[in-house]
């Protein structure tokens, strides 16, 4: 089956600006992989976004078109992460939308991580 539904990505959004440093965030980590910084609205004591330097749109456009590098780059940076910032113990929740029904707000592929107290197991 050919995937069509895939929207084009869009040069001009939040995180690809961040990622050329037309805005400014507050960064969490970096490698050549990945850009993690906090959210600018967080939703608990530690809520960290991990983006691809590349540009992706979605969970969906990433795992279609990534190399297995680049995700192995991607997924090994976000355990790295939790790692350093010392969340592996208390636990983290892991957090991607995409597309339309999950409300996924910036068109750019990118993983919450969540953590620093209880979550609870609301899943919409
Ligand atoms: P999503 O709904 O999964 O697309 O999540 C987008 C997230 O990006 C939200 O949690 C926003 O609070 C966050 N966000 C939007 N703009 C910025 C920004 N300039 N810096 C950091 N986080 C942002």
């Amino acid at each position: 089956m050919t995937e069509t539904s895939i929207p084009a990505y869009d040069d001009n959004n939040i995180f690809a600006r961040i990622l050329r440093g037309e805005i400014p965030c507050r960064k969490a980590f970096e490698n050549e992989w990945v850009l993690a910084f906090h959210d600018i609205n967080p939703k608990a004591p530690l809520h960290l976004l991990v983006i691809p330097k590349k540009p992706y749109v979605s969970f969906a456009d990433f795992s279609a078109k990534a190399s297995s590098e680049e995700i192995e780059g991607f997924t090994r940076a976000i355990g790295q992460i939790a790692t350093e910032f010392g969340v592996v113990a208390s636990g983290y929740r892991l957090v991607t939308n995409a597309g339309p029904d999950s409300g996924q707000e910036v068109p750019h592929y990118h993983v919450h991580i969540l953590a620093g107290r209880a979550l609870n197991v609301s899943f919409g």
